[in-house]
């Protein structure tokens, strides 16, 4: 019996979890879930698992799921902030910590589950992001498990030779081919895209998504953030990995060898199948998923990414390039940016430019210590608001 922590439970990754843990009550217990702004979500969610702590982002919230989980006399404890996140990710209850939460506030309980030991589920790519060294070292150092959700992450770890296994040396790996949708933009004409609207962004044509994510995936920043993120869990160079655009998501990722065989890892696009993988690593069970149907897809196809369609691609590389804290600034910017076009506040790609121009004025330093990228992180956030406000005048 694994005991659960679901950090983000009331998000998509979140309900595809609680979708593959229900499955298997023979295997599975949720002690723990997190959640920012539903509490009608997690209350329901606390009856139904029954917990023992749910944590939530202030003492309003935490005080209106007491009162609720009162009048069910379940025992929960409603942890509280920042703190009560990081107690769940080290609570000696927990075996295995789903880190599902959406932006940089993944980080501090992703550390912290790292730190306690834990098997860790990485959904949170913005962790690896902004602190990947700091992160892979904590795991090393502390005999912590960390097992990759993103899907193509989660792709690339089934084709490599072996768990902990890097490209070059003597893996015989010599690539990392990461795909994409190309999401729904991937045809608009180029001249189209400055006046897109969120909901359009939104409406990822194979993915059913949070939708921070979705945006982007309409923008490939999010194939970006995955580039930076394949670095870290496979230790690979930015030259060893490639990005293909592949619209009809079946191919969820490739691992290239010295000797050119190419190994893929297929399936139907459902974020069910990593996450079933990663919680019943190094066996398999049932995700509840239906099966890939090769003859009903007919064909798969391949092509190289439009720089010009999708210029956030250039930046991520350019900032993995750039190393120490000019990843967490592109991903600070970005959320920044993000939040104001589904907010209406900001075009399509005023993204891209936000995030570029905050790049340019901000100042790299060396990504040594938590408080250095989240200070970066912070000034970041700074300089892309008033870019917008600047804009707005
Ligand atoms: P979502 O928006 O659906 O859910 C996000 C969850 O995080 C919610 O439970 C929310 O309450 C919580 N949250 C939001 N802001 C928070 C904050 N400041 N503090 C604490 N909790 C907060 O997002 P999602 O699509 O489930 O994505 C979650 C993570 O998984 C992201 O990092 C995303 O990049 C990654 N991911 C998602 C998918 C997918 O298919 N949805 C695929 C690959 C990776
Ligand atoms: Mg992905």
């Amino acid at each position: 019996m694994q005991n659960l922590a679901i950090l983000g439970a009331t998000g998509s990754i979140g309900a595809s979890t609680i979708d593959v843990v229900e499955r298997h009550p023979d295997k599975f217990r949720v002690v723990a879930l997190s959640a920012h702004s539903q509490t009608g979500r997690i209350v329901e969610l606390a009856r139904r698992l029954k917990p023992l702590y749910l944590a939530l982002p202030g003492a309003p919230q935490a005080r209106e799921v007491r009162a609720a989980l009162a009048r069910d006399s379940l025992r929960t404890e409603v942890l509280e902030g920042a703190a009560g996140l990081e107690q769940i990710a080290r609570a000696p209850e927990v075996d295995c910590v789903m880190s599902a939460i959406v932006g940089a506030a993944g980080l501090p309980p992703t550390l912290a589950a790292a730190r306690s030991g834990k098997k860790i589920l990485l959904a949170n790519k913005e962790s690896l992001v902004l602190a990947g060294g700091l992160l892979m070292a904590e795991v090393a150092a502390h005999g912590a498990v960390l097992l990759p959700i993103d899907s193509e992450h989660n792709a690339v770890f089934q084709c490599m030779p072996a768990q902990g296994s890097r490209v070059g040396g003597a893996s015989g790996v010599r690539r990392i081919l990461l795909t994409a949708s190309g999401g729904p933009f991937r045809t608009t004409p180029v001249s189209e895209l400055a006046g897109v609207t969120p909901d359009q962004a939104c409406a990822h044509p194979n993915w059913n998504m949070g939708r921070k994510i979705s945006v982007d995936s309409a923008t490939m920043m999010n194939k970006g953030l995955e580039v930076i993120e394949a670095h870290w869990l496979f230790d690979a160079p930015a030259e060893c990995i490639d990005v293909l655009i592949h619209p009809q998501s079946v191919v969820h990722s490739m691992v290239e060898y010295l000797d050119g065989s190419v190994l893929a890892q297929l399936g139907t696009p459902d974020m069910r199948t990593p996450i079933a993988y990663a919680l019943a690593w190094p066996q398999r069970m049932d995700a509840g998923v239906n099966m890939l149907d090769l003859a009903a897809k007919g064909c798969l196809t391949f092509e190289r990414p439009d720089h010009e369609r999708f210029p956030c691609l250039a930046l991520a590389y350019a900032a993995l390039h750039a190393g120490g804290t000019a990843p967490a600034v592109l991903n600070a910017a970005n959320e920044v940016a993000v939040a104001a076009f589904l907010r209406g506040e900001l075009g399509f790609m005023g993204i891209h430019d936000t995030v570029e121009e905050t790049l340019q004025r901000s100042t790299i330093r060396a990504a040594d210590c938590l408080d250095t990228v989240f200070a970066a992180d912070r000034a970041a956030r700074d300089t892309a608001h008033a870019l917008l406000a600047a804009a707005r005048t």
